[in-house]
């Protein structure tokens, strides 16, 4: 089940992908609160408010999605078009691996790391589906980053690793744009890659959350990335070095993981550079795929 947040007609609703085709989750949630629950509720608009609710589950969104098909208004709640696909969740915050998929060390000539590569991106360099990465001035090489992110689903402190799947939500594509001349610099002189990971648009995320009891364990999902329609990376999670349980019990050791923080797991072999009028296209296996065109800034 894929959940994406959009602007139809100037506001912003909750959609839910069928056939191909976009079902208007905001009116079949009020529908269904008030038909079977009897209860008139405020609209929800966002992924945020369905996981801060608990309601963000296959269990209960699957009940709704039944009761409009009993009602047979499967087509009255189905979009037109016309409407815009944004970021699916605008995260606390974003932690980030690097190093964590076994071809991709030997295709940067690093060691196997002991224990996971954490870096942070700033939540305000998020953009959604189709908003452009730009390709700032400054910067020699642009790279893209093909990335499966999960998206936390509740507080997670010191957890095991056999408890950390009770804490995902879900899955989304993330592409951790990265500017390599300045992360080589960087590292050259042992400093670290915040700012290479962390010009603004250099997060682009979606196009929805895929929700996590949709997807068996562990998870092996094919992430790849195509620039201009070509294949460029073509990997899968089962090559991780770390898995989402370990990873999640490590960072939880670390500091605490709110509901919709973002982990993206890293990238697979195949990195390579963008450049300005460039479209680069991120799909992971079941959540779709995330595209935005590079412009020059
Ligand atoms: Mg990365």
């Amino acid at each position: 089940m894929n959940i994406f947040t959009l602007t139809n007609d100037g506001t912003d609703i909750l959609g839910l992908e069928r056939g191909g085709r976009m079902l208007d989750l905001t009116r079949s949630l009020s529908f269904y609160e008030l038909t079977v629950n009897n209860t008139t509720i405020e609209p929800f608009r966002y992924i945020e408010e369905l996981i801060l609710d608990g309601r963000f589950t296959l269990g209960y969104l699957g009940e709704v999605v039944s009761c409009v098909d009993r009602y047979g208004l499967d087509q009255e709640f189905i979009l037109s078009g016309g409407y815009t696909v944004n970021a699916p969740v605008y995260p606390g915050k974003i932690i980030a691996l690097g190093n964590n998929y076994h071809e991709h060390i030997r295709e940067m000539n690093q060691r196997v790391p002991e224990k996971p590569v954490l870096f942070g991106k700033w939540p305000s360099v998020v953009i959604g589906p189709d908003e452009p990465i730009i390709k700032p001035a400054s910067v020699e090489r642009l790279d893209y980053e093909a990335e499966l992110a999960v998206v936390i689903g509740s507080k997670a402190r010191k957890v095991t690793a056999s408890d950390a799947m009770g804490h995902v939500a879900g899955y989304t594509c993330l592409n951790d744009v990265t500017a390599r001349d300045v992360q080589k610099r960087d590292i050259a002189q042992s400093l670290p890659w915040m700012p290479s990971k962390n010009y603004d648009t250099f997060a682009p995320m979606g196009p929805c959350v895929l929700l996590k009891d949709a997807v068996p364990e562990p998870v092996e999902i094919d992430v790849q990335s195509r620039v201009n329609g070509e294949l460029r990376q073509n990997g899968n999670t089962r090559d991780f070095i770390f898995d989402i349980p370990a990873i999640i019990e490590y960072i939880s050791h670390i500091f605490t993981l709110e509901p919709c923080d973002i982990i993206t797991t890293g990238t697979p072999v195949g990195v390579g550079s963008i450049e300005p009028g460039d479209v680069v296209e991120i799909t992971c296996g079941g959540i779709g795929t995330l595209s935005n065109p590079v412009i020059g800034g």
